[in-house]
């Protein structure tokens, strides 16, 4: 998906006020009536209406009368209002070119005032598999609402929070550098994905230290579950890097055993296709020495696991808690599917703007661009709504 930043110049504060109480009603609307968006916005000076309409025509909103006139975020207006927090808070000041389109998020590269770089992913949980199954339904009776914006959120808050114990426990991963909604940030890895790399210099080093890092991972008490050659970056140097964690699981999970296997199995497919490597029935562990294996010669789970440590109070310590665990592995194992009936039912008492509401509205005036090609603009005089209505009559 395309990300134009250029708009995110042409928004007011009011722009950005309406667009947080959408935000705010979609905690228990699927669509959020026009009169609460009213209420909760409640600008000084009115105009409600004109402002939706802007946001409309910039796709930040979507309108649906179908049963009552009503709005809800686009993954746009909520790509913005993350953006905005982030360059509210000072984590980056630009947004630059597309480095990563994955199966379930949008990964750009931003720059930070010194101009480092570094990289921010959009999760999208729900792209492609929100519609899937239904047989899950029966789980989300009770819930109001387990929308998109929901679950992106979750597998944001997942990722960073495994990334930063990950990184903690020596682990090569980014670093982690901060979260907000469905977005994380975090250093820019040099190199590339494993799937583009046609020659090493050393594949059976690499492949020892990928095969070495399941290993360790499963002596933390974790298992990755999407360990392929997409999730593993290298560099010049042949220096390995995992990244991608939302769908992370505990090995006392009921199907650990398999999903570890299916792990390590994928590693050794690769290297035997694209490398050539024939492999001798054991392998060697992240420190050099052999891992368990069974009579077959499998690297055997249960013996590298017996005295597992838990990264579980890290996780939790980083905002992670175990209910959040619980809503996204039902979402990622079985595929749950948007309900729009069970969220239009709450009540709309809990709904009122907060001291965190006016530290989104403040802020992005100083957002550039690291794109060249894209016209320079004095944000600070474009910014303002009225100057732009101005141009346009
Ligand atoms: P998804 O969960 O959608 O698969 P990933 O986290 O795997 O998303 O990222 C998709 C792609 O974006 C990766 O294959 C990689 O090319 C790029 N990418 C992701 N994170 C970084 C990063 N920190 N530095 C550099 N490139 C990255
Ligand atoms: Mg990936």
């Amino acid at each position: 998906m395309k990300l134009d930043v250029n708009v995110l110049r042409y928004l007011s504060k009011d722009d950005f006020r309406v667009l947080t109480a959408v935000e705010m009603g979609m905690r228990n609307h699927e669509l959020v009536p026009s009169e609460l968006i009213h209420r909760i916005a409640s600008l000084k000076h009115g105009g409600t209406y004109k402002v939706l309409k802007n946001l409309l025509k910039y796709k930040l909103l979507h309108h649906d009368s179908s049963k009552y006139d009503g709005f809800r975020l686009t993954y746009l207006g909520y790509d913005f209002l993350a953006i905005k927090t982030m360059v509210k808070r000072g984590v980056f000041v630009s947004i630059g070119r597309q480095i990563g389109v994955g199966k379930e998020s949008d990964i750009f590269e931003v720059a930070t005032e010194d101009g480092t770089l570094l990289a921010v992913k959009l999760h999208r949980l729900g792209r492609v598999s929100f519609r899937a199954v239904k047989a899950k339904r029966d789980y989300l009776k009770h819930r109001r609402s387990y929308n998109w914006l929901y679950l992106s959120r979750l597998a944001a808050l997942k990722e960073f929070a495994f990334m930063k114990a990950l990184q903690e426990h020596g682990f090569p991963v980014p670093d982690a550098v901060d979260c907000n909604r469905h977005c994380v940030v975090m250093s820019l890895v040099q190199g590339y994905p494993l799937v583009q790399v046609r020659q090493l210099q050393n594949p059976e080093v690499v492949f020892e230290t990928i095969i070495g890092l399941i290993v360790r991972l499963a002596e933390h008490g974790l298992i990755h579950c999407d360990f392929n050659e997409f999730n593993l970056m290298i560099d010049d140097d042949e220096k390995v890097t995992m990244i991608d964690f939302p769908q992370m699981v505990s090995i006392s999970h009921r199907n650990a055993q398999m999903y570890f296997d299916r792990d390590v199995e994928c590693v050794f497919k690769f290297f035997r296709k694209r490398f050539d490597l024939t492999f001798e029935e054991h392998t060697v562990d992240a420190d050099g020495t052999e891992a368990d294996t069974d009579e077959s010669g499998r690297i055997c789970f249960s013996s590298i696991t017996k005295d597992a440590g838990f990264l579980d109070k890290e996780l939790a310590a980083s905002g992670f808690t175990r209910k959040d665990q619980e809503d996204i592995q039902q979402f990622i194992e079985g595929g749950i599917e948007e309900d729009a009936s069970d969220s239009d039912e709450g009540t709309e008492d809990d709904i009122s703007i907060s001291g965190t509401n006016e530290e989104i509205v403040e802020g992005v005036d100083s957002l550039h661009l690291l794109d060249q090609e894209q016209p320079t603009l004095d944000c600070a005089k474009a910014d303002k709504l009225e100057d732009r209505q101005q141009c346009e009559a």
